[in-house]
């Protein structure tokens, strides 16, 4: 009966019959495989491909620098973004795109961190840095450090290698000495440009204008990498003229930077002792998640009314959760970039 059933049927139909089933028991293996090999892949579960990477170089006066000075600060911040953006376009995570970029930039004897940190009032350069994850809520920081070629990496070891969170002068020296990291001579960190500074600011002392030099060049980053995890880093040789021991915001987590994967990753540069006392990065976050403002909001109120009203002098550089950037200051200017997965860059001072 079968037989001549089967047999009643025209050969092309029962041709086209076994290619469909053909075709769907392919469909079935190819998404029983591609199933499978997500599962088994190194590559991240989820995520938005989607990356930012937002740089500064501080906040300051306008008068001090000449328009050469001014295109070199460029080129250097330039790098910087590439070298932390290769990372980032890479499936590299935010941190190492943050201290890489930092890195940059401490390299470079324009900026006040790393080489070219401006002197303390007894002509010595003290440096102070922090890092922080997002994703974990780890940070680490080293401050009054005199010999670490790269403060940003120390302040990374002390995250990543110890049980703490801060470092301070010799100690955190001999902990960045036995994880491996560079120390230089104290030396190495003079610039002529610096010292010039030093004795302008000792001058207007003994003249009783106060204290005029208004350079910029700490740095920092903040990064969003595409696995939806933010970092943010700073790195600084403080301010001019500064006490022996004094210690800014930027190696204090929560003033000078801070990161949360909930909210907004934050670096900060200006007059140190108000970031310190309004607690600024973290103040950015805290408002972000306990009144849902959105981080434009939140880093304009803080910048331009808060410490503004405070008579102080600064900005910062932000990235949200889902990419937003923002990068306030109330100086006359400060040196700022940032560069995207969708290939926007920029930088402005
Ligand atoms: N915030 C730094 C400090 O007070 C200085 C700066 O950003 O220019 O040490």
């Amino acid at each position: 009966m079968q037989k001549s059933k089967r047999s009643n049927i025209p050969f092309n139909f029962q041709h086209s019959l076994i290619n469909i089933r053909y075709s769907v028991l392919l469909l079935l293996c190819s998404f029983i495989t591609a199933c499978y090999s997500q599962n088994a892949s190194v590559a991240p579960v989820s995520h938005s491909a989607k990356w930012v990477l937002v740089i500064h170089g501080g906040a300051g006066g306008k008068s001090s620098m000449t328009p050469e000075q001014q295109k070199q600060y460029e080129a250097k911040m330039r790098e910087a973004l590439k070298t932390g953006s290769e990372i980032l376009e890479h499936q590299g995570s935010a941190l190492d795109a943050v201290e890489a970029a930092i890195k940059v930039m401490e390299d470079s004897p324009l900026f006040n961190a790393g080489k070219g940190s401006v002197f303390t009032s007894e002509g010595k350069n003290e440096m102070d840095a922090s890092i922080m994850d997002g994703k974990s809520l780890k940070a680490g920081a080293v401050a009054s450090v005199t010999t670490i070629k790269n403060p940003i990496s120390a302040a990374r070891a002390v995250m990543e290698k110890s049980k703490h969170v801060l470092l301070v002068g010799t100690g955190a020296e001999i902990f960045a000495q036995t994880q491996g990291l560079k120390i230089v001579d104290p030396s190495y960190f003079y610039t002529k440009e610096r010292w010039d500074d030093l004795q302008k600011a000792r001058e207007q002392q003994k003249s009783t204008k106060g204290d005029t030099v208004k350079k910029h060049g700490t740095v920092g980053a903040v990064a969003l990498d595409m696995y939806g995890n933010l970092a943010a880093g700073t790195s600084t040789g403080g301010m001019t003229n500064k006490m022996k021991g004094r210690v800014g915001d930027s190696p204090i987590i929560g003033a000078g930077t801070y990161a949360n994967n909930n909210t907004c990753a934050v670096s900060c540069t200006g007059h140190g002792e108000y970031f310190i006392r309004n607690v600024v990065a973290y103040d950015i976050s805290a408002l972000m998640e306990y009144k849902g403002i959105s981080l434009e909001e939140a880093t304009s109120f803080e910048i331009r009314e808060k410490l503004r009203n405070q008579g102080a002098s600064g900005g910062l550089i932000a990235v949200d959760k889902n990419g937003n950037i923002a990068m306030p200051f109330n100086s006359e200017m400060m040196f700022r970039g940032f560069i995207n997965s969708d290939g926007k860059t920029e930088i402005s001072h």
